[in-house]
């Protein structure tokens, strides 16, 4: 079992990749509910809906969020009525959060809601929020403190960032199933996600970094920068902010206490040696994916990196999926 870290866009084009080159049976997700939001008195996952779409095939690729050939009548419609229409929600979108908000009016959990719509749209790999309580992530800017999402879509990440804060994380549990899927995976893998709001939250929660640090398979992190930039987004300003330089070693310093392995672009083979002569190891590859090609490509690449290496002077003896889907079968 391969169990990933996720936020949104960057972690469902990863994803996207992995599910080419390994069956998604044996993959768990393990994805941010930082930037969750009440949207219209619904309860919205972006993060776990990006996922949950890309897994289920759903996913509008053109967009990297929402449902693909989704029409946008209902935001129209509550516009006409005076509602805030900043946070694009799909018709078909619509579904997903009304049927989550009624699972958890109900009491079911978010890991539950998350499960019951999993096996609805056919998702095969198992996909966890970092856990069922309330953590959400707040920027403080010089016009007050804001939500991920009134930071990001609504004001386009224009303003200043002071620091970012996770409420509410320190008094929260990991979800069901997380400590364990990360303990006993073949290997972990940090998607190319934004290091502070998307893979910090789930670092904020009590016991998951932990978790990494005695996992017994190898830790990998793609990294979302690339030649000192973000691909897209505003990981290097809230980098910045956090006290991270916006370049490989920001994202390797963030994951340092437990990182294995980081996968960076060839752009960066110059910093990628200057981390090696520290001790930590470095794959240089092609990490832009634009293509099912790329995507497939980079999760092959990351999938070797933390096959168990073969013993020596013996016949290669593969554990796991990794190997499994690594293995050049005739
Ligand atoms: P969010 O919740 O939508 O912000 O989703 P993520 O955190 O998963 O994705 C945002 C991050 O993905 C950004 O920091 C981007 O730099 C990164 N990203 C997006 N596309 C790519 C890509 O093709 N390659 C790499 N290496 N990173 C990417």
């Amino acid at each position: 079992m391969i169990c990933v870290l996720s936020g949104g866009t960057g972690g469902a084009k990863f994803v996207d990749g992995l599910r080419q080159v390994m069956p998604a049976e044996d993959i768990t997700l393990v994805v941010n509910t930082g930037d969750d939001l009440l949207w219209w008195g619904l309860y919205v996952s972006p993060d776990i809906d990006s996922i949950t779409y890309v897994l289920s095939g759903m996913l509008s690729r053109e967009r990297g969020w929402g449902v693909k050939g989704d029409t946008f009548l209902c935001l129209q419609a509550m516009g006409q009525l005076g509602e805030p229409t900043w946070f694009h929600t799909g018709d078909r979108d619509l579904a997903m959060h009304l049927l989550r908000s009624r699972l958890l009016a109900e009491g079911k959990t978010l890991s539950d809601a998350t499960s019951v719509i999993s096996e609805k749209l056919g998702v095969k790999a198992r996909v966890l929020p970092m856990s069922d309580s309330r953590v959400e992530t707040r920027v403080d800017t010089p016009a007050g403190e804001l939500s991920f999402e009134e930071y990001f879509v609504q004001r386009w990440y224009q303003d200043p960032v002071n620091s970012v804060r996770f409420a509410g994380a320190s008094d929260a549990e990991p979800a069901p199933g997380v400590i364990d899927a990360i303990v006993s995976a073949d290997a972990v893998l940090i998607a190319p996600s934004n290091p502070i709001t998307s893979i910090g939250p789930i670092l904020a929660v009590p016991g998951i970094r932990e978790a990494l640090q005695r996992a017994h398979g190898k830790i990998a992190a793609i990294s979302p920068i690339v030649g000192n930039a973000p691909v897209a987004g505003p990981a290097g300003i809230l980098m910045a902010a956090q006290g991270l330089p916006c370049s490989i070693a920001g994202v390797a310093q963030a994951y340092e206490d437990f990182l294995d392995v980081l996968i960076c672009d060839t752009r960066d083979a110059r910093p990628a040696e200057a981390l090696r002569k520290n001790g930590l190891r470095v794959q240089c590859t092609q990490t832009i994916m634009r293509s099912a090609e790329d995507k497939a490509a980079l999760a092959r690449e990351v999938l070797s990196c933390v096959a168990p290496a073969p013993r020596a002077g013996r016949e290669p003896i593969h554990h796991g999926v990794a190997a499994r889907h690594l293995d050049p079968q005739p």
